[in-house]
């Protein structure tokens, strides 16, 4: 058996491989900083039939050990369909195990969006979904960070932004971009035709290159949390941050939204800017519109779970979601997928997957269409 990690996101440290029933294996830190959770690893060599087990001995050290429970592993044999396999967190272990039908496997914490395809999604939006690439920034270790605009209407008064994948471990977060990449390219598409009749799009597919490559869950490759860093950003330690916001300056604001995934709550949900020094019932009305209309629409959201919401005045204001929302007095989320599942759902086969965060992004499309004409009084 060979197991290697050596690869775009790949993340795991082997300890121990003699026994095949308990593979004891380690996942790596981020550099320059104490957060760990992400794993994705190729094992090669496998007998197809015979059972082999693994073990992440260092899972109940990681960032979110409490989001173990629950939890379930993706594997793959072609990198293309996921699935999860029966997984166990036990005296700080998390332990999967899998009759392989294949003699090579992947596996990760969720279904991986590569730097390919992310070349290849940026590709398809300039060349089928009419986006233009607006600006490009750097990563720390030169990756580049585009910014896209899709803009239709050179009278359009609004601009919605949406980023993805700050936090580099959560790769829904990509997913949903493509997802919403792909509804651009529709023709005939009366919502989308409403919106791009009101509104520019930004979009930045991926906000953390460098951490994505290394699989990092939490940093950039200074050790830096970009969604704490909106109000320190600096193009030393948090180029990514920084050529965003400026450009945002530089455009202006009207509705925005910051794409992630939690690790522990098993729900689809948002994350508002009710702490915000600046929340005014105006942001309070548009913030329980776009809620009610994703729940009406049937997508796959709820609002009965998610974080305990901030005090007023309490917000902490270096996240992108409440520094956006207060700087530009505007429509502010962050929208959480889930690593588990959307439990008002559940795939047991699947868990939360790809698939299913790309239909969340071209779900969110029909919310702004709807909500374009109240983003401002
Ligand atoms: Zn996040």
């Amino acid at each position: 058996m060979n197991i290697s990690a050596n690869f775009d996101s790949g993340n795991i440290e082997v300890l121990d491989a003699s026994n095949p029933q308990r593979v004891l294996l380690a996942m790596r830190r981020d550099l320059n900083s104490p957060h760990f959770q992400w794993f994705h690893f190729k094992v090669e060599g496998l007998n197809p039939g015979q059972r082999y087990g693994f073990s992440l001995t260092n899972a109940g050290q990681s960032s979110y050990a409490n989001a173990w429970s629950g939890y379930q592993a993706v594997a793959s044999y072609d990198q293309v369909n996921w699935f999860r396999v029966p997984s166990r967190f036990e005296n700080d272990a998390l332990d999967f195990a899998i009759e392989p039908s294949e003699a090579q496997v992947w596996f990760a914490y969720f279904e991986p969006y590569s730097r390919a395809r992310h070349a290849w999604l940026i590709e398809q939006a300039l060349s089928k979904s009419g986006a233009e690439l607006f600006a490009c920034g750097k990563s720390i270790e030169g990756r580049d960070i585009q910014l896209l605009r899709v803009s239709r209407n050179p009278d359009a008064q609004r601009n919605i932004w949406l980023i993805a994948q700050q936090h580099p471990g959560e790769h829904m977060a990509e997913w949903f971009m493509e997802g919403l990449i792909e509804r651009l390219q529709q023709r005939g598409d009366a919502e989308l035709d409403a919106l791009l009749a009101q509104a520019d799009l930004y979009l930045v597919p991926n906000m953390n290159p460098d951490g994505a490559f290394r699989g990092h869950l939490r940093t950039n490759a200074a050790g830096r949390d970009l969604n704490r860093a909106w109000q320190s950003a600096s193009e030393a330690d948090s180029p990514e941050v920084y050529f965003v916001q400026q450009q945002m300056r530089a455009v202006g604001v009207d509705l925005f939204l910051d794409i992630h995934g939690d690790e522990e709550i098993p729900h689809v949900f948002t994350a508002g800017c009710e702490g915000n020094p600046g929340y005014r019932p105006r942001l309070e009305r548009l913030e329980s519109q776009f809620r009610r209309l994703l729940v009406d629409m049937g997508a796959e959201f709820q609002t009965e779970f998610g974080y305990k919401r901030d005090e007023p005045g309490q917000a902490n204001i270096t996240l992108a979601c409440n520094a956006v929302g207060e700087e530009f007095d505007c429509l502010a989320f962050t929208i959480e997928m889930p690593f588990k599942d959307h439990d008002d759902h559940p795939n047991p086969q699947t868990g939360w997957n790809g698939e299913r965060s790309k239909q969340l992004g071209k779900d969110v499309l029909s919310v702004a269409a709807a909500m374009v004409g109240q983003l401002r009084e």
